[in-house]
């Protein structure tokens, strides 16, 4: 059996608690205000002050209810700050990127904190750190193997790994323990995936199988029935299976779980599926023996797309969807309104250039960027807003107001106007 995860130092253990940083590094109130200017907006509580509505001329703005930074994101934002102030002058690495927004990773490299991103395979070279050095994990957490290399080179680490990632750890490290294989929805290549599949190794008969999609699952719940192929099968999961894994054995006792960023429809549809396919190959009466299943998509991601499914009940003429390309819950989110409405996927404020006229967005379920001419109608238009969880509050109060200037307006003077009363 492979070593467990080790423990969290106990606060009692002093030396070993000034190197490992998991509840913060005690400098909120000092990197609060930084936080503040640097992320905060003018523009958002205008519009949460009138029940989430602005009326400016011929636009009328709807923002969505639930939108932007999540609990796990602020706090990972903010321990990375609070360690650049608590150790001025040492190296900082971070892994990967903190969250996915390219604003607020440009941010930290202008802070002097180095990124240190893994190879194709997922792999990280720290030969670069020393004992002097100072280590943030980012909000998705790092494979089991990473923390351990680290915790061995006995360097500084803050770890920013959000509690409910943690929780699909311990969902998919219990179906290991009991002897399931732990079928992930998620994307291989995420950082969040690779980190939860990588749990199931602290048993030497963890298993696990990563399917990205309703057609992947089908796949999988395909050959659970006995009617799949074994060969196709192996190519098609060649990445996103644990080594060793055996689908003629590996398939027999299944738990689900899911990357905290998916589409929790299609998460749910996916454990019903497989739970079917157990029912079916073995009989209702062994799925309790054979068939685990929990929804652990987060609760933000959960709020943010209840909030757009709101939204679309009336869908607004426009839909902009302010996130990294590569952030998985904003990709959702984006998708989600598609199906209603003309949407765009902006990466930043900055796409929309309304010298120009022009938007720049990534073309739903499509990894092409597009710029886009005449995309704002010259009568009165309503356009929807919302923000993935890495997006922060000045990054939506500057859509609005590039979309202000788009359509002919001074931002200054209809925001200004306005006041701080509600209408
Ligand atoms: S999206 Fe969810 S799991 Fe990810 S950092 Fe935010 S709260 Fe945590």
């Amino acid at each position: 059996m492979t070593s467990p995860r080790p423990k969290t130092p106990d606060a009692t253990e002093k030396p070993a608690q000034e190197r490992y940083f998991r509840r913060g590094l005690g400098l909120k109130k000092e990197i609060q205000p930084v936080l503040e200017s640097e992320y905060g907006s003018t523009v958002v509580p205008l519009i949460r002050e009138r029940n989430n509505e602005l009326t400016v001329g011929r636009l009328h703005f709807r923002l969505a209810k639930s939108f932007g930074f999540c609990y796990g994101v602020d706090r990972a934002v903010e321990y990375a700050y609070e360690s650049r102030e608590k150790f001025p002058d040492r190296n900082i690495y971070l892994l990967g990127e903190i969250i996915h927004n390219p604003h607020v990773n440009r941010r930290l490299q202008e802070m002097d904190i180095e990124f240190l991103y893994p190879t194709e395979d997922g792999t990280f070279d720290f030969s670069v750190v020393t004992e002097e050095d100072v280590v943030i994990i980012p909000a998705f957490g790092v494979t089991l193997h990473d923390f351990e290399t680290l915790r061995k080179l006995d360097c500084i680490l803050v770890d920013t790994t959000c509690g409910s990632v943690l929780n699909v750890w311990k969902r998919v490290e219990s179906y290991a323990r009991e002897g399931f294989t732990a079928i992930i929805h998620g994307k291989y290549w995420h950082e969040e995936t690779r980190a939860t599949s990588s749990q199931v190794k602290k048993y030497e008969d963890g298993r696990y199988l990563i399917v990205l999609d309703m057609d992947e699952a089908l796949i999988a719940c395909e050959y659970i029935r006995g009617e799949g192929d074994r060969e196709a099968f192996m190519e098609r999961f060649e990445r996103s299976r644990s080594r060793g894994f055996d689908p003629d054995r590996d398939l027999k006792r299944v738990g689900v779980a899911n990357q905290t960023t998916m589409l929790a429809s299609e998460s749910l549809a996916i454990a019903a599926k497989l739970g079917e396919a157990i029912s079916d190959r073995w009989g209702a009466e062994e799925v309790p023996d054979r068939f685990r299943s929990f929804d652990t998509i987060c609760s933000a991601t959960q709020d943010r797309q209840d909030a757009v499914q709101e939204m679309m009940v009336k869908p607004p003429d426009i839909m902009i969807v302010i996130g990294g390309y590569n952030s998985s819950n904003t990709t959702h989110l984006a998708h989600l309104c598609a199906q209603h409405t003309t949407s765009f996927h902006i990466e930043d404020a900055s796409c929309i250039d309304p010298e120009n006229g022009t938007i720049a967005h990534k073309r739903i379920h499509t990894d092409e960027v597009v710029i886009e001419e005449n995309w704002l109608p010259d009568d009165g238009v309503e356009i929807g807003l919302t923000a993935g969880a890495s997006t922060p509050d000045s990054k939506i109060g500057e859509t609005v107001e590039r979309v202000l200037r788009s359509a002919g307006y001074d931002p200054a003077e209809s925001l200004g106007l306005l006041g701080t009363e509600p209408e």
